[in-house]
């Protein structure tokens, strides 16, 4: 690794990312880069501009330390040169393979921007305590966009319905107020497009469209802008541009703006409006999402079968879509009925059981009193001080979600009755979302017992 064939490190590399990335990546990012000296010691290349430079080490970081010669600090040895500009006034970069693996510049708005889907409105969302002041607050401002919470910065874990709730908004507002000029896009795109500006010599034009092309901007994704510094300043930029002219601005993120690693300023101003969580939905919403997607699927599922499912899908409500479909499809095929245990056989993978058998609720209360300092009995009794409370309550939650065992059942292994169980559940979820200290705690606990 470290004594290369220097001339050939950067095609390897080359040729090792293109089998690992999409081509349209491949051709705005890597191909542009041209190596302009090697030795065992490091490499120098050149790049068009520092977002390439930017975009290369935060994302290659790795496999570049894999294939270049790496320095004393164990980082890459390269060095960047940005590529003179005289190049570019008559025409961009004219290298043909580049070229032909771009998408085409175009100047319009139109590539720019994610086409709503037309399933994600909030007709088709179903409600529940985990969700609703969420879908209040997407109501609020798709009804007066602008003039109520600006941004709306919505955060949540992954397939929870974010994205569905994005384009809820952006479908209301282009029914209900046909002048308005509504765009969506994701985070990558828009770092994607920018580069692409950038090379074309059209960033003014693209400045120009997102400053006053617009009247309701849908972010989506908004922690792909980490670690990208140079595109963080332009996003701000542009938000503060939006947001001073009362334009709507609504983001999705996987976390609230005080964890995502990106600048003061910036987290700031997404926390000016206002800040909601997506939690995954209670059991009781589960099945109200499964029997929906069923009655859209024409399928008929008893409701113990629904509840059944709700039960061991408690994550994701993409998989519960999922599960779904998956049903559906097998009972098309084999003109079964659904049975509990003939869907328990479709979903084994689905449900996770096997990982999930093998623990047992004394293994997890032993952890628990090992990171939290407290003695198993306390957690198993009933002593409701707070340095016992809590434990008790991780306890549950890492039961529930670890052993593959019904909320009855894991009661009775605590002595406590199902209900008790799902409220110790949904009070740690929400201690977690706020409490850096608790979620470390409960991932060491999950380490010990996975150890
Ligand atoms: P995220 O963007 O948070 O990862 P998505 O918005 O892509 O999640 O949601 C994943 C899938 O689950 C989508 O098909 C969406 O329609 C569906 N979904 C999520 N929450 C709900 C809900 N409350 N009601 C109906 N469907 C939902
Ligand atoms: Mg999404």
């Amino acid at each position: 690794m470290l004594t290369c064939d220097t001339p050939n490190v950067w095609t390897q590399f080359l040729e090792y990312v293109k089998d690992h990335c999409s081509p349209a990546a491949y051709g705005n990012w890597l191909a542009p880069i041209s190596c302009v000296e090697s030795s065992n010691e490091g490499i120098t290349l050149e790049v068009p501009n520092v977002f390439v430079q930017d975009y290369l080490i935060s994302n290659y970081r790795q496999d570049l330390c894999a294939f270049l010669p790496v320095d004393g600090k164990g980082n890459p040895a390269v060095k960047f040169v940005i590529a003179a500009p005289k190049a570019a006034p008559k025409s961009p970069t004219p290298a043909p393979t580049t070229q032909s693996a771009m998408p085409a510049a175009s100047s319009t708005g139109d590539k720019r921007c994610v086409k709503l889907n037309d399933n994600y409105r909030f007709e088709t969302f179903i409600e529940g305590p985990a969700n609703q002041f969420v879908k209040s607050a997407a109501l609020g401002v798709a009804s007066r966009p602008g003039q109520s919470y600006n941004p709306l910065f919505i955060h949540g874990g992954v397939g929870l319905g974010k994205t569905h709730m994005l384009h809820s908004i952006g479908h209301y507002i282009q029914d209900h107020q046909k002048n308005l000029r509504v765009q969506c896009i994701t985070t990558e795109a828009f770092i994607n497009d920018l580069v692409d500006s950038l090379r074309n010599k059209s960033v003014d034009k693209m400045k120009r469209f997102y400053r006053s092309d617009i009247d309701v901007l849908l972010v989506d994704d908004i922690q792909f802008l980490q670690n990208r510094l140079n595109f963080e300043e332009e996003f701000c930029n542009m938000f503060e541009t939006l947001i001073n002219q009362n334009k709507q601005i609504v983001i999705t993120s996987d976390k609230p703006p005080a964890q995502l690693k990106l600048s003061e300023r910036i987290i700031a101003r997404m926390e000016w409006g206002l800040v909601a969580h997506m939690g995954m939905p209670e059991v009781e919403t589960r099945v109200a999402i499964l029997q929906n997607k069923a009655e859209q699927k024409g399928l008929n599922i008893s409701n113990n079968i629904l509840f059944f499912i709700a039960e061991h899908i408690h994550n994701n409500v993409r998989q519960l879509e999922g599960a779904i479909n998956r049903l559906s499809a097998h009972s098309r095929l084999l003109k079964e009925t659904l049975t509990e245990e003939l869907v328990e056989k479709t979903l084994r993978e689905m449900l996770q059981q096997a990982p999930k058998a093998r623990i047992t609720v004394e293994q997890i209360l032993k952890s628990v009193a090992a990171v939290f300092q407290v003695r198993v009995s306390d957690i198993k009794g009933s002593i409701r001080t707070k340095d016992v409370a809590v434990p008790r309550q991780v306890a549950m939650y890492l039961a529930k979600e670890m052993i593959n065992e019904s909320l009855m059942t894991l009661g009775i292994s605590f002595g406590k009755t199902h209900s008790t169980i799902l409220h110790a559940c949904k009070n740690i979820e929400k201690k977690v979302a706020a409490d850096e200290m608790l979620r470390r705690q409960i991932s060491m606990v999950r380490r010990n017992i996975a150890a």
